[in-house]
């Protein structure tokens, strides 16, 4: 009877175990998951932080960029591509390192079809209509046909590392017609502008993977946009001494030179 009574206790317990490490994993997939502070990456804090394997475990959805600034970064279901300052797309080591990354599990909480002409800033101005607040984060996942994309990707960088709007001078830019392919994106509230750039950061993946970049301008009327509202933040702040030296009482242009629609 006693025997009885501990394998029922026990089932109880593995039980509100599961339940609870089942409740955690639900709003962990709800959050974003940010390396680093993007004003750090603007003063040129470029040495990779936290490996692609560690920021995968938080999300399957994401951008940044690469140890020592070596070209635009893109998470896509889970797989990370590299778009080098040639243009060129790669597959990446899950152990290559990140100075600033932002990703979360992709759910979509809303979704709609775009059929009118719309540049970068009418789409802004149209996801921004849908949206039910201004004052939380969303990821955003646009797949489509776009008839005009124009992306950026910056050279890897040597030490000492200058600002990235010094870096951004001798930025590539990729121009593209006529092209299938995924906008992996966030949109960030006014209210954590210490943290990240409020308004939207996108980047473009194309369809057989081997363009893309940091999202300078586009054009597309058929799409379909899907939007996940994001409650929860969490920041890795990087355990470096350059880091710890960074001054961030001094101000520094953000460098992303998207167009924006505010
Ligand atoms: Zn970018």
């Amino acid at each position: 009877m006693k025997v009885f009574r501990i394998a029922i206790l026990s089932i109880v317990a593995l039980f509100i175990v599961g339940i609870t490490v089942w409740i955690q994993q639900g709003e962990d997939r709800d959050a974003l998951y940010q390396v680093s502070v993007l004003r750090g990456l603007m003063q040129g804090d470029y040495d990779g932080k936290i490996a692609l394997h560690t920021i995968r475990s938080h999300g399957d959805f994401g951008l940044g960029t690469f140890d020592r600034l070596d070209g635009e970064a893109i998470e896509l279901d889970g797989v990370f591509y590299q778009v080098k300052a040639d243009g060129k797309v790669k597959r990446v080591d899950s152990n290559v390192k990140s100075p600033f990354a932002m990703a979360t599990f992709f759910n979509s909480d809303m979704e709609f079809h775009l059929d009118q002409d719309s540049d970068y800033v009418s789409l802004q101005q149209l996801i921004d209509s849908r949206l039910p607040t201004k004052n939380i984060p969303y990821a955003i996942k646009i797949e489509g046909k776009f008839s005009y994309v124009k992306v950026r990707s910056v050279p890897e960088q040597n030490k000492p590392y200058p600002f990235l709007s010094e870096v951004i001078k001798n930025q590539s830019v990729f121009e593209f017609k006529d092209i299938e392919g995924t906008l992996i994106g966030f949109r960030m509230p006014d209210c954590m502008q210490s943290v990240n750039v409020p308004g939207y950061h996108m980047h473009f993946l194309s369809r057989d993977k081997t363009k893309g970049g940091h999202v300078l301008g586009l054009s597309l009327n058929n799409a379909v946009i899907k939007i996940d509202d994001i409650n929860r933040f969490i920041m890795e702040l990087p355990k470096s001494q350059d880091f710890y030296n960074l001054d961030f009482s001094v101000s520094a242009d953000d460098g992303l030179a998207t167009e924006k629609s505010k």
